[in-house]
């Protein structure tokens, strides 16, 4: 049962399905988004931070265990090595250790890159874990975690490429935010190249609807290019 209190929270009962602990998940509406920044970023009407607690309400994370997924606990079995592997995980990880109680916005994506990680979760995933973990840095100003995120974000997409099954227009969107991840890291010269590959991609898969990618992809690299010079 969905219950909305007046912060337009829809709260209901899960359990985790690592440790059994039974507690109410809320759920913040996303709200009207206004565009996207180029890294995809959704823009919000009003404050940053209402959009920063927005986008972390789309992470579930076990108070209890600090288990954590982007999908409902509902849709979650884990076999015993599973859980046990992501205990594992999580007990060892320095970051969930130091910030858990102080809980900053991004901690939700990390707590969820690590579970995910002793899921198996597919690289796509985890790389979209961690661009999202970003996008919350950025609207906080973190910008230190911000790049932190950029970069395993990145990490996680080249894997993607090489590992995934991934579709043809998934293959140029992920293409396009690795350069567009590099971009914002300062490393001009690759990111050209990784917008160069996402032109490619797109060429050859065609997808419908994707005009806005390749504009995207030529005014990066343009922006790219000129930073590259003025470095
Ligand atoms: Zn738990």
């Amino acid at each position: 049962m969905l219950l909305e209190d007046v912060m337009g929270r829809q709260r209901y009962p899960v359990s985790c399905p690592v440790c059994g602990h039974l507690f109410t998940a809320s759920v913040v509406r996303l709200g009207v988004t206004v565009g996207r920044e180029p890294d995809l970023c959704p823009r919000f009407r009003g404050r940053a931070a209402d959009g920063a607690r927005r986008m972390r309400s789309e992470i579930t994370v076990c108070p209890e265990c600090l288990f954590a997924a982007r999908e409902s606990f509902r849709d979650i079995s884990l076999l015993p090595t599973t859980r046990h592997d992501i205990e594992e995980r999580i007990a060892a990880d320095g970051l969930l250790k130091v910030f858990r109680t102080s809980d900053p916005s991004w901690l939700p994506f990390h707590a969820a890159e690590v579970s995910g990680k002793g899921r198996n979760l597919p690289a796509r995933e985890l790389g979209e874990l961690c661009l999202r973990g970003s996008w919350v840095c950025r609207k906080e100003n973190e910008k230190p975690f911000e790049s932190a995120f950029q970069t395993r974000a990145i990490r996680h997409f080249i894997r993607a490429l090489d590992e995934d099954d991934l579709s043809g227009r998934n293959v140029s969107v992920t293409t396009y935010l690795i350069g567009e991840l590099s971009r914002r890291l300062g490393q001009h010269r690759e990111a050209v190249n990784w917008y160069v590959n996402a032109g490619k991609a797109l060429e050859e898969s065609r997808p419908e609807g994707s005009t806005w990618l390749g504009r995207m992809i030529e005014e990066q690299k343009r922006l790219a290019e000129k930073e590259a010079d003025a470095a």
